[in-house]
């Protein structure tokens, strides 16, 4: 299929291209912004899992010029964006942590956003678990770096144990609600988890720097054990966005003119997976 079919298929993916935007993606983070007002009185923000960089993108975009510091990290090398530091970084990995503090110079984040998502396998369990890790260090990254008060945003695949999740962020934060931005594919199940009143535990210290490790402050496996009614919650689904704008499962046919004409990528990929495969061809190892 031709990029000028997916032009004409997703409405959202050739709105990011005539915009500026890197990914489609931006618009996610717009709508959810809409919503919950994210980035009012905030100057420091990490973005995890970044690359291409929209998110990046509509904070540099939002945030008051000059007075934000705006940390991405992804395990893609990220192309520059004005005002944004980027991090080639895992954000399983301990030590991005300190290298995240170090960039703010110890000072606490005001708001954490992951729109993390592994390279999918097609093995369904072993996906959602590595979904489910990704999601556990985002949270574990965002414990590590929150201002009391801050603001945690992550993607999250609705699954069977998402009550068990929403009962563990509320230990955690004032409010917890599910969101799902018009611009996110209804026929997915993907949804933003957005975390409002970060409240570290009474008697919580993140350590990480001094014992070289991340810490959550909750023990999650115990929380977990039991399993019981009792520790599941609900936390309120909405809907975001204008929901009289473009359906993110619909196609569109654009009318032949202006509109009809390819657009080149904002950024193209900085190491596509499939650039190994690729140099591997050429040199006659991959037939
Ligand atoms: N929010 C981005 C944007 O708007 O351009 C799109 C993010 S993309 C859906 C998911 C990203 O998660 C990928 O770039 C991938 O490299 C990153 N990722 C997956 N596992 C990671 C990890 N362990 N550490 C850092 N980044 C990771």
């Amino acid at each position: 299929m031709g990029k000028c079919s997916k032009d004409k298929r997703d409405l959202y993916y050739r709105k990011a291209k005539e915009q500026g935007w890197r990914a489609r993606s931006a618009f996610k983070l717009l709508q959810l912004d809409s919503e919950f007002q994210l980035f009012e009185g905030v100057s420091r923000v990490v973005d995890l899992c970044a690359a291409p960089g929209s998110w990046s993108q509509v904070l540099s975009r939002s945030l008051p010029e000059g007075s934000a510091t705006i940390v991405s990290v992804d395990l893609q090398p990220i192309a520059p964006l004005p005002g944004v530091i980027t991090l080639q970084a895992d954000i399983t990995h301990p030590a991005t942590l300190t290298n995240i503090l170090k960039l703010f110079g110890g000072e606490p984040a005001d708001i954490v956003c992951s729109d993390g998502a592994p390279d999918v396998t097609g093995l369904h369990d072993l996906d959602e678990y590595i979904q489910g890790e990704l999601l556990l260090s985002a949270l574990t990254l965002a414990t590590n770096l929150l201002r009391p008060g801050g603001k945690f945003v992550a993607k999250i695949f609705r699954g069977r144990d998402v009550d068990l999740l929403y009962s563990q962020l509320s230990l955690l934060f004032d409010k917890v609600t599910c969101a799902k931005p018009r611009s996110s594919r209804a026929s997915s199940l993907e949804s933003f988890i957005v975390c409002e009143g970060y409240k570290p535990r009474h008697g919580w210290l993140p350590e990480s720097l001094t014992l070289g490790k991340m810490n959550l402050p909750l023990d999650l496996e115990s929380t977990t054990a039991g399993n019981t009614d009792r520790e599941r919650a609900i936390a309120p689904f909405i809907a975001c966005g204008d929901l009289s704008d473009f359906d993110a499962d619909a196609t569109y046919q654009i009318e032949k003119g202006v509109g009809s004409i390819s657009l080149e990528p904002i950024q193209k990929p900085t190491a596509p997976p499939y650039k190994t495969a690729l140099e591997k061809k050429r040199n006659g190892i991959l037939r």
